[in-house]
C-alpha cells in the first residue's frame, strides 16, 4: 500500500488535566466514548457512548522516535531510492501536527539522511509564499510535463545554504504566519511544506496542514478586526482540505486494482502541489503516511470525531470492508457479476474469456469443470485457463460459505439471548461469584443481586466424589439495578471496602482477624462502563469508564497476593486497620475492544490497558489473576491465550505505585502494555472463552466443546514475547474435559481452591463436576431446566 493513514494521539498535557481520557488506541481501531449526561450532569450510574472508527493503524505512543520507525522510515526510504516521499500532518488545532512534523524532520536529520536541498514554503488562501524568501508571493503554473511547479521558489543547495539544513528549516518555520485561536495561540492557518532533495533525486516532502477549524473557532473571531478575513480563510482551508482527502482516498481506491478512477489533483493549489508525491501510476514511486492526530480529552472530542470521521473516509480499506460485508456470495452473482468478476480476475490476465460467461453464479457453482473448460476454449482460452478460474471461483464460494458459517455461529448465540429476552427462560443467568465462603452474586440484564448462603457444610474438604444432599438454603440479600437497557454479563467481589466507606462506627461486615470489612462487588456488562458497589454501605461506589465496548468478565487482583507498592500507598483509613494498598483496589477487566484494563478502584484510575501490537485481535473473552497475584491469563475470540507480567513487570508495577490517590486529579492518562509475555494458539482451535488458573496451570475452555488443563512452556525467565507468536509458544496438555452443549461463547467453568475440582455448566442447565486429577466425572447437578448456565462456583 502506498497510503498509509495513522492515528496519532497526542499525550495528555499540563492543560488538559481535569478532563477524562476520551479516546482510546487500538490497532487500526480508535475509539471514542462520551459519558451520557442528564440534564447537563454526567450520569455515573449510566452508560458511556463509544463509536469506533477503524484506519489503517493508529497511535497513541508517546513516543517520536517510535512514531518515525513505524510509519516514517519507510517513505523516508523510498525519497532515498529516488522515489517522492510523503509526510502529511492533519487534525485539529493543538492536536500536535506542529510538534510531530517537526519531530519528524528532527529525527530524519539525526538518522544521518543526506540531503542536498532544501525549499520551504507555505499555502495560504490558495497562495504560495516562499519562507525562503521572505515570505515572497508566488505562481504556481504548470509546465510541459503536465506537473505543477511553484515559480521561481527557492531551492537552497546545502553547500550553498552554508548553515545546516536544519538551521535553513527553522528559520523558514519562524516565518509561518499564525494567529491566536481558542485551542492553541500559535495555530496555523497555512499549510507548510518543507521538501528535502535527496541525492538520488528523490524528494521528500513534510506538510505540516493548517489545522481543521471548527464553527466555534470561527465564531470566536467574529468580533476581531479580521473576522471576514478569517473566516474566508477557513473556508479556503476547509475546502483544500476536503480536496485532499478525496484525491487521496481515490488514490487508495486506484491501488486496489480495478477500474481507475479520475483524481482531481487540480482542484486546490495544495493537491496541484501534492501531486508528485500521491500519483499512484503503476510507475511512480511514491509512498506517502497521513498521521491524522487527534486530542485525547473529553473536550477536544467533537473535533476529535470530525477528524476521524475524515480519515475513515479516506481510508478506502475500511470501505472496501464494508463492502466486502455487504457483498452476497459467488453463488448467487448475476450473469453479469461473474463476468465482472471474469474481466478483472487477475489483473485482467482473462478479461477476454469474461464475454464467454453467460452464466449465474449458482450455474457456475454447479457446473462440472470439463464442461467450463470446454466454455473456455470455445472463447479462445486454454485448458489452463479454465482450471485456473474454475478453482478460483470455488475458492470464493468456499471462502464465503466460511463467512456465513462464523455469521450462524453469531445468531445462534443471539439465539439464545431472545429467548432469554422474550421470558422463555428465566432473565436471570446464572453467573455467581463468590465473597467470603458465605455469599454470592448474581447478575442478568439491568438486576444484580446478592444471595447468603446458609446452613450446609461449606467446607470444601468435603469430599467431591460424595457431594452431600445439600441442605443449604439461600437467602436474597440485596438488589441493585441499573440504569434501563444495561445489560450485566458478569459480577465478581474483591478488593477492599474499608477506606471507601468512611464509617468506622460500623462494624457489621468485618472478618474475623478485624481487618476488613468486606469486599467490592464489581458488575460490568453492554453498557462499557464498570459499576463498582459496595455491598456494606449499599451504595454504588465508582463507575469505571474506559472501555471501548462491552465488557465480558472483571476480576479482582486477589488482596495481598501482590507486592505493588505496600509502603507509596496512602489514603483514608478506619482507626486501627492495616493500611491499605493500591494493590486492594486493583481490577483487571476484558472487553469486546480488544483490550484489558488494569484499575484502581479507589482513585477510578484506568492504569493500564493491556492491548495492541501483540495483545489480542478479536474480543477478550476471559481473564483470570494468578492466585499469587504476579501475572493474568486472558482468552478471547482470536483463539489465543496470553499470559501478561502484573508485579514482575516493572512498568507495571511503576504505574501502579503511582497511583495512589493524589492522582486523582490526574487520573485519566492509561498507559499501554502491548506485549504478553507468552502467548499460543495451540490450546484452542476456537474461541478461547474461558481461562483459569489451577496453580501454574492453566484450565481452558473453548467453544469447540473442550476444556483443556495444560501448562504453557516458558522459555528462560518467560520469552521475550515480540516474537512469540511465531515462534510457537509451546503447550503441555495434561488432561481434556469433553462437554456437550458447550459451543456458546459466553459459558464459563470454574476450578475450585484447593486445586481439586472443576465445574461448568451447559446450555441444558446441566452442571457437571469433574475430578481434576482423575478426568472422570464425578457428579452431574441437572436443574433440568433448558437454561445456559453460563457460569458456576465451585468453592
Ligand atoms: P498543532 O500544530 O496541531 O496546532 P501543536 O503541534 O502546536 O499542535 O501541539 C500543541 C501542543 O501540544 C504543543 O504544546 C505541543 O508541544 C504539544 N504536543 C503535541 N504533540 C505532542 C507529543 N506527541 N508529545 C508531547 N507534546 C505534544
Ligand atoms: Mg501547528
Amino acid at each position: 500500500m502506498q497510503t498509509t493513514v495513522v492515528c496519532r494521539c497526542r499525550p495528555f498535557l499540563d492543560h488538559d488535566a481535569g478532563s477524562f481520557q476520551a479516546v482510546t488506541t487500538n490497532g487500526p481501531n480508535i475509539y471514542v466514548h462520551k459519558e451520557v449526561s442528564k440534564a447537563g450532569l454526567v450520569d455515573t450510574t449510566g452508560k458511556v457512548n463509544s463509536k469506533k472508527f477503524q484506519l489503517h493503524a493508529s497511535t497513541a505512543c508517546e513516543n517520536d522516535e517510535s512514531l518515525y520507525e513505524m510509519y516514517v522510515e519507510a517513505v523516508v526510504e523510498k525519497s532515498k531510492e529516488g522515489g517522492a516521499g510523503c509526510v502529511l500532518a492533519y487534525g485539529q488545532t493543538g492536536a500536535g501536527k506542529t510538534h510531530t512534523i517537526e519531530a519528524m524532520m528532527d529525527t530524519m536529520f539525526q538518522s544521518g539522511v543526506e540531503i542536498v536541498a532544501v525549499s520551504c514554503f507555505e499555502v495560504r488562501s490558495d497562495k504560495v509564499h516562499d519562507l525562503l524568501n521572505d515570505s515572497e508571493e508566488l505562481k504556481v503554473l504548470t509546465g510541459a510535463d503536465g506537473n505543477d511547479n511553484v515559480v521561481g521558489l527557492k531551492k537552497l543547495e546545502a553547500e550553498e545554504a552554508g548553515e545546516a539544513v536544519k538551521d535553513v528549516v527553522t528559520r523558514a518555520k519562524a516565518l509561518r504566519s499564525t494567529a491566536s485561536t481558542n485551542a492553541n495561540d500559535q495555530s496555523s492557518r497555512s499549510h507548510a511544506f518543507y521538501i528535502f532533495f535527496l541525492p538520488s533525486g528523490g524528494s521528500l516532502t513534510f506538510v505540516d496542514l493548517a489545522g481543521s477549524e471548527n464553527k466555534a473557532d470561527a465564531k470566536s473571531h467574529s468580533e476581531s478586526e479580521n473576522a471576514d478575513e478569517r473566516l474566508k480563510e477557513m473556508k479556503e482551508i476547509n475546502k483544500s482540505l476536503g480536496d485532499l482527502k478525496e484525491c487521496i482516498r481515490l488514490t487508495l481506491v486506484n491501488s486496489k486494482g480495478g477500474k481507475q478512477q479520475h483524481i482531481p489533483f487540480r482542484r486546490s493549489v495544495l493537491t496541484r502541489l501534492l501531486r508528485t508525491s500521491l500519483d499512484v501510476s503503476p510507475t511512480s514511486a511514491v509512498k506517502t503516511t497521513f498521521l491524522c492526530h487527534v486530542g485525547p480529552t473529553r473536550r477536544s472530542l467533537p473535533m476529535t470525531i470530525n477528524t476521524l470521521n475524515y480519515a475513515e473516509q479516506m481510508c478506502s480499506a475500511t470501505n472496501a470492508a464494508k463492502e466486502a460485508a455487504k457483498f452476497k456470495g459467488p453463488e448467487k452473482w448475476s450473469p453479469k457479476m461473474v463476468a465482472s468478476w471474469v474481466e478483472k480476475l487477475d489483473g485482467g490476465k482473462y478479461a477476454t474469456l469474461s464475454e464467454s460467461m453467460h452464466m449465474s453464479g449458482k450455474i457456475f457453482q454447479t457446473m462440472w469443470l470439463n464442461d467450463f473448460i470446454k466454455r473456455v476454449s470455445a472463447a479462445g482460452g486454454t485448458e489452463a485457463d479454465g482450471n485456473y478460474i474454475y478453482d478460483k471461483f470455488h475458492d470464493l464460494v468456499a471462502e464465503s460459505k466460511k463467512g456465513n458459517g462464523a455469521k450462524k455461529k453469531g445468531k445462534k448465540v443471539d439465539d439464545v439471548t431472545i429467548e432469554i429476552a422474550e421470558g422463555k427462560k428465566p432473565a436471570q443467568k446464572p453467573v455467581s461469584e463468590l465473597i467470603g465462603s458465605r455469599y454470592f452474586a448474581v447478575c442478568g440484564q439491568n438486576v444484580a443481586s446478592i444471595y447468603r448462603v446458609d446452613g450446609g457444610a461449606l467446607s470444601s474438604s468435603s469430599s467431591p466424589s460424595s457431594p452431600s444432599p445439600s441442605p443449604l438454603t439461600s437467602t436474597l440479600v440485596q438488589t441493585y439495578t441499573g440504569s434501563k437497557g444495561e445489560d450485566w454479563y458478569c459480577c465478581s467481589f474483591g478488593g477492599l471496602v474499608s477506606s471507601l466507606v468512611h464509617n468506622a462506627n460500623d462494624t457489621s461486615g468485618t472478618t474475623e482477624d478485624g481487618r476488613r470489612k468486606g469486599q467490592l462487588l464489581a458488575l460490568a456488562g453492554a453498557g462499557r462502563c464498570i459499576s463498582i458497589i459496595d455491598p456494606y454501605a449499599g451504595k454504588l461506589v465508582a463507575s469505571l469508564i474506559g472501555h471501548g465496548d462491552e465488557i465480558y468478565e472483571t476480576t479482582f487482583v486477589p488482596i495481598g497476593a501482590t507486592n505493588f507498592s505496600r509502603r507509596e500507598m496512602t489514603g483514608s483509613l478506619l482507626e486501627g486497620s492495616p493500611t491499605p494498598c493500591v494493590d486492594d483496589f486493583l481490577l483487571l477487566s476484558a472487553s469486546k475492544d480488544e483490550s484489558i484494563r488494569l484499575w484502581n478502584v479507589q482513585t477510578g484510575a484506568c492504569l493500564l490497558m493491556f492491548a495492541g501490537d501483540m495483545g489480542h485481535r478479536e474480543s477478550v473473552l476471559s481473564i483470570d489473576v494468578h492466585p499469587l497475584g504476579h501475572s493474568f491469563v486472558s482468552g478471547g475470540m482470536d483463539t489465543t491465550i496470553k499470559l501478561w507480567r502484573l508485579e514482575d513487570d516493572a512498568v507495571v508495577r511503576d504505574v501502579v505505585a503511582a497511583s495512589d490517590k493524589s492522582m486523582i486529579t490526574d487520573i485519566r492518562r492509561t498507559t499501554q502494555i502491548q506485549l504478553p509475555y507468552f502467548s499460543t494458539n495451540h490450546a484452542h482451535t476456537d474461541y478461547a472463552d474461558c481461562v483459569r488458573f489451577l496453580g501454574d496451570c492453566i484450565v481452558s475452555k473453548s467453544t469447540a466443546n473442550l476444556i483443556l488443563l495444560w501448562k504453557p512452556v516458558l522459555g528462560e525467565g518467560g520469552r521475550a514475547a515480540r516474537a512469540c507468536e511465531k515462534n510457537s509458544d509451546a503447550i503441555i496438555p495434561l488432561r481434556e474435559f469433553v462437554l456437550s452443549n458447550c459451543d456458546v461463547w459466553f459459558v464459563r467453568h470454574s476450578v475450585s481452591d484447593d486445586m481439586k475440582s472443576l465445574a461448568v455448566g451447559n446450555k441444558q442447565g446441566m452442571v457437571k463436576v469433574w475430578s481434576v486429577e482423575d478426568p472422570e466425572e464425578v457428579s452431574r447437578l441437572s436443574q433440568n431446566t433448558q437454561t445456559t448456565v453460563t457460569a458456576t462456583n465451585i468453592f
